[in-house]
């Protein structure tokens, strides 16, 4: 049966990881981590992109010599795969553009479009962004500024070899059409299909290595590498198996889901399903593209000294309620607003007083009027007002969790679990458990409280795709881990930050 294959893009590693990247680590980790939990097998692929003029300036800039880029990106990659042990990403695999079977699939790829006469060589004079590694047409690029990046762009007149990309330029805007899950949100396949108005032009796929000669070598030509898009873009089948495993390679492919930023959609949505295309392989089934997290309005950036460090804040607030302020607090495919206030409020409201409480005074009360002891129903007990909706509500959650999560609506589904949690702290205000104690109607105390003890094993279950630490120390305070129907309430999940 064909596995589940999830992606993030190969994360270039020239810098630290920030905000953004773990953002899309922890929408791919919450999907993958769902998928499993129905049973399905997943292969979720995250890795890095370590080819390209970026590292070969960085390398220099960090006291490296020419030649040593392997060496500097070998340091850089425990910095990327340390953060991801730490924000609980559970992947299966991790590609590297520079291992050896990735080299020869690109390679492969390339000698198959040449061979087709898909690839050829031509003098190019026009205009460069070397920071996009990206050409513009005059049309593109109005200004002499690089609508990437806004940087003004330089003039190029060079020899290279070109992809025949303009020859697929309405399949693709057909295939777009035809296939409406293709590219989300659909903002963005309009996005896409606004672009493709516009006449397609061959991409430029080498570069000369007297001028850049940290790439993959073009197989048919030794003075030229390849450009690191088409390099990294390669990887999503390179790491399934292509062409090294075709066997696994034909369980995995076409990927379900490549989950991306927006700022890199254009190579995503336009340039890979045309390489695939004409290399005669399937695309992908669905494009992913989530927003930006700015602050103040403005997009994080080094320049700017506002880039949030993932690190800094999992160790303030921990890992979980991270994992829960990224995914709740906005849309996923929508531009976020990040704040630590924002942050700090989500933590104390539905983590400290919504979920914290439930089960803290859920337990708390198993605890004083039955010992510790889950009470069984004996179905004599006379149920309390708002039971049975309560129980209704935790029934549907996980049919309204098979909707949401796997379409990435990650607010509908949390939204939905935190339904739950309300229902439940309602109940147990209207009902007044401490009165029934008192009027020893012990048969109603026993319905409720095992009614609340099913409602949390639910959420539990319900909330480990996005919190699995959480999740598991749930399980064991409900006595779901050791099957002996005893609760053990150890300490307060989040305990309330206190604001000045
Ligand atoms: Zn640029």
């Amino acid at each position: 049966m064909k596995k589940f294959y999830i992606t993030t893009p190969v994360y270039y590693v020239n810098s630290k990881p920030h905000i953004g990247h773990s953002y899309t680590q922890v929408a791919c980790d919450t999907v993958a981590r769902f998928m499993r939990q129905l049973g399905h097998e997943v292969f979720f692929m995250t890795g890095s992109d370590e080819h390209g003029e970026k590292i070969e300036k960085t390398t220099l800039e960090r006291g490296y010599k020419k030649g040593e880029e392997k060496r500097f990106v070998d340091e850089i990659v425990p910095v990327f795969k340390d953060l991801w042990a730490k924000l609980g990403i559970k992947y299966d695999y991790f590609i590297r553009t520079t291992d050896d079977y990735h080299i020869k699939a690109v390679q492969a790829i390339l000698q198959k479009l040449y061979k087709d006469g898909k690839i050829y060589k031509k003098v190019y004079k026009g205009w460069f962004c070397t920071p996009c590694e990206t050409f513009w047409s005059e049309n593109q690029a109005p200004g002499g500024i690089c609508p990437d990046c806004k940087r003004p762009i330089e003039r190029l007149d060079e020899t290279n070899y070109f992809f025949k990309t303009s020859e697929y330029q309405k399949w693709l805007i057909e295939y777009i059409d035809k296939n409406p899950g293709f590219i989300r949100p659909d903002f963005r396949k309009n996005e896409v299909l606004g672009f493709l108005k516009e006449e397609l032009l061959d991409l430029c796929i080498s570069r000369p290595k007297s001028r850049m000669s940290w790439g993959i070598e073009i197989p048919f030509d030794k003075d030229y590498v390849t450009y690191v898009w088409f390099d990294a873009l390669v990887n999503y089948i390179s790491g399934a198996g292509y062409p090294h495993d075709m066997e696994r390679f034909g369980n995995l492919w076409p990927a379900d889901f490549h989950v991306i930023g927006k700022d890199i959609l254009r190579h995503h949505a336009v340039y890979w399903p045309i390489i695939l295309h004409a290399a005669g392989i399937e695309p992908p089934k669905s494009i992913f593209a989530h927003g930006w997290w700015v602050i103040k309005g403005e997009k994080m950036s080094k320049s700017k000294g506002n880039v949030v460090d993932p690190i800094e804040l999992v160790t303030k607030y921990g890992v979980d309620p991270y994992r829960y302020f990224l995914l709740r607090e906005v849309n996923f495919g929508l531009d976020g607003t990040f704040s630590e206030e924002a942050l700090i409020t989500r933590y104390n409201s539905d983590l400290a007083n919504d979920l914290g409480n439930l089960l803290s005074r859920t337990l708390s009360m198993v605890d004083k009027y039955f010992e510790g002891k889950v009470p069984e129903i004996t179905g004599h007990g006379s149920r309390v007002t708002g039971y049975d909706n309560l129980k209704n509500k935790a029934l549907n959650l996980s049919a309204e969790l098979e909707r949401s999560i796997p379409n990435f609506d990650f607010v509908t589904a949390l939204t939905k679990i935190w339904e739950v949690i309300d229902i439940a702290n309602k109940l147990i205000e209207d009902s007044k458990p401490w009165n029934l104690a008192k009027e020893k109607k012990t048969d109603d105390l026993a319905s409720l409280m095992s009614g609340l003890i099913d409602a949390l094993k639910t959420i539990a279950i319900s909330i480990y795709p996005f919190m699995p630490e959480t999740s598991e120390k749930m399980k064991n305070q409900l006595g779901m881990k050791d099957g002996s129907g005893k609760v053990r309430s150890s300490g307060p999940l989040f305990p309330r930050i206190e604001t000045k």
